[in-house]
């Protein structure tokens, strides 16, 4: 491959600066997992004494969209429990063995040596700025990234990359940078207007990886047909279980949690768990159910028993006492039960189904622009788990959301990016 001479400036970037020739490494997206890759591949070299170049090029005109928008503008940065069994995609142990290099305490403490302190939501674990602002984040880390040497540059959109015999041409729209490694932290496809636009994807695929698919929207409220009686209970929110059931009748996922009734389906954040699995199911068991559980707390051999027990109170009464009338008298019509007076047999057992068993018939999605994570990805088979340097293509690493690893709501997308992020940091820095 014919290089630019070294450290030839070749464009002027729009808010970024210039861009060199040459790099040690070249970060290709400077969201949260590019960011944290930057900065530990920066203190890397620091601490070894070794002057290293890394420049990260971000397509955005302003960077941290995502993290500026995430945890309603809070940034929920992480959990105070995080495991392998909060995440889907790719297998469990490989998912954990990357988790287990940089656990929540280091995610906190990194924090904490750059001046952000957090508290916990109680019951959820959840973590946020005292601040409580996701600008505490974003300025944390770019102040870190400045000071450990990172040049940022955007924006500078990748279009390409090729490897040479031991380096890397990486084309953007702002000029080329060669570079002698590379991580592709470009997340996935949710939020696309925020500059993750799956991009990263077809780099990738250039580069030799496989993409896992189905690359679908993750952590997204479901759509129901229009007049499903659902819709009619818009801004009801309780704790609900959805299961996935398999035509042969096994669970083959379920979430639990807060549930919001909108006028469109169903959102909240067990909606939001469940929607990955839903969708991967459209591809992989068409055949699989959702079924909702609108009264998770009381078995269902106890509701049947205090239907039979109502007496005068009917359906309505024994319903009344769990969950609000209106959606009392919804399941009551959903069922074919008479609210008030007998309940035959028949319409007690339709009833008990329902409320433990409201089939879903989910038509579709809010879509990316919703979304705040992507299922499916490079999976992590095709990365080494030390490094995650690309099996398939020598010095090129990976982190984030571009992988095949996606997590449920409560902070744990980002603490893969800050675990994945500083592995491969570390390692394309080469200690
Ligand atoms: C609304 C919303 C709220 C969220 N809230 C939370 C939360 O509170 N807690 C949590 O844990 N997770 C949350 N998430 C998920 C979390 O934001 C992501 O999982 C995380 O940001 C992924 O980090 P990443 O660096 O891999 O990707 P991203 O943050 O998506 O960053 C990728 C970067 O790469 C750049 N890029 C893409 N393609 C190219 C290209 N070709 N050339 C150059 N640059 C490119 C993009 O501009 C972007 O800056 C939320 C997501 C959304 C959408």
């Amino acid at each position: 491959m014919s290089l630019p001479r070294e450290n030839e400036p070749l464009h002027a970037a729009g808010g970024g600066g210039t861009i060199p020739a040459e790099a040690d490494l070249a970060i290709v997206g400077a969201g949260a997992a590019g960011l944290f890759a930057a900065i530990h591949a920066g203190r890397a070299a620091l601490a070894a004494g070794r002057s290293l170049s890394i420049v990260a090029l971000d397509g955005a005109r302003k960077l941290g969209a995502k993290v500026l928008v995430s945890g309603g503008g809070r940034c929920n940065v992480t959990n105070v429990r995080v495991a392998e069994h909060d995440y889907a995609g790719s297998t469990a142990p490989a998912i954990r063995r990357v988790l287990g290099r940089f656990p929540v305490e280091r995610t906190v403490s990194f924090f904490r040596d750059a001046g952000v302190s957090f508290y916990e939501e109680p019951d959820n674990g959840k973590l946020f700025p005292t601040t409580d602002s996701a600008r505490t984040i974003l300025d944390a880390l770019l102040r870190e990234a400045t000071s450990a040497g990172v040049r940022l540059l955007h924006p500078a959109r990748v279009t390409g990359i090729v490897r040479g015999e031991d380096r890397f041409r990486v084309e953007s729209d702002a000029g080329p940078v060669v570079a002698r490694r590379v991580i592709l932290a470009t997340g996935g496809q949710s939020l696309p207007k925020s500059g993750s636009d799956g991009s990263g994807f077809g780099l990738a695929r250039a580069l030799g990886h496989s993409v896992a698919e189905p690359v679908v929207p993750a952590l997204v409220p479901l759509v129901l047909p229009g007049g499903h009686w659902i819709r009619d209970l818009t801004g009801l929110a309780l704790p609900c279980t959805f299961t996935l059931e398999s035509a042969k009748g096994k669970a083959l996922a379920t979430a639990s949690g807060s549930t919001l009734c909108t006028h469109t389906g169903l959102s909240g954040p067990a909606t939001l768990d469940i929607s990955r699995h839903w969708l991967v199911s459209r591809v992989h068991a068409p055949d699989a159910r959702l079924l909702l559980d609108w009264l998770p707390a009381v078995p269902a051999a106890d509701l049947e028993g205090a239907l039979l027990a109502a007496g005068a109170r009917g359906a309505l009464g024994v319903l009344k006492c769990h969950l609000t009338e209106r959606l009392a008298r919804c399941l009551c019509t959903a069922a074919g039960a008479p609210p008030a007076g007998d309940l035959p047999r028949d319409a007690r057992r339709r009833l008990v189904e329902t409320v433990k068993r409201t089939p879903l018939p989910v038509v579709g999605d809010r879509g990316w622009n919703v979304a705040e994570a992507t299922a499916g990805g490079v999976p992590l088979s095709e990365a080494r788990l030390e490094s995650m340097e690309s099996r398939i293509c020598p010095g090129l690493h990976f982190a984030g959301e571009i992988l095949d690893v996606d997590g449920r709501i409560g902070g744990f997308n980002f603490q893969w990016a800050w675990a994945s992020g500083f592995v491969a940091g570390r390692a394309a820095a080469g200690t």
